[in-house]
């Protein structure tokens, strides 16, 4: 039976006055995701990462949990993990969405405000949110 593709969202925080070492933590997502057939994205928005994977269930999920343990973030929180049929970032190991102002009104459409909070997002909507931000 073939694998059980799985998606995977979740938010955290990070100190943002220390900054968050974006390039190291976009390099190891690319080596361990391309080695795991894990794909998604990334978005660093002010305080917060937002991310999404996908891939094999049990590779997303050692992947999520490896994540979790990461000192370089905290408070993560978990906000769905649901069955799929097809891949929807299937041409990233680990998109990074830039916090550009020209995502200022994916914002807008998702969030209903001029700013994201992540505790209002759902699954879906932080899948579309990526999605969008990272075709512009
Ligand atoms: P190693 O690289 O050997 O590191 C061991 C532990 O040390 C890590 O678990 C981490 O907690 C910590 N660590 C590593 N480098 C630093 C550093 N520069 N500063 C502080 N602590 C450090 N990994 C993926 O495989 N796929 C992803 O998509 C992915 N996305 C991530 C998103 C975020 C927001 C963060 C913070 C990390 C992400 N990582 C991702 C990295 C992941 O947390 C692990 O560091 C990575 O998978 C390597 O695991 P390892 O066991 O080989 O750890």
């Amino acid at each position: 039976m073939p694998s059980q593709l799985t998606q995977l969202a979740y938010y955290s925080s990070f100190d943002s006055d220390q900054g968050a070492d974006l390039d190291a933590i976009l390099k190891s997502a690319h080596v361990h995701n391309s080695k795991n057939f894990i794909t998604g994205a990334l978005w660093l928005y002010k305080k917060y990462f937002i991310q999404v994977l996908e891939g094999e269930r049990k590779k997303v999920s050692e992947t999520y949990h490896r994540i979790c343990q990461d000192a370089r973030h905290s408070d993560v929180v978990l906000v769905g993990c649901v069955d799929i049929m097809a891949r929807d970032f299937d041409n990233w190991w680990m998109a990074y969405v830039m916090d550009t102002p020209q995502n200022l009104d994916l914002i807008l459409k998702y969030s209903c405000t001029n700013k994201i909070a992540p505790e209002k997002l759902t699954h879906e909507r932080i899948v579309q949110l990526l999605l969008n931000a990272q075709k512009k």
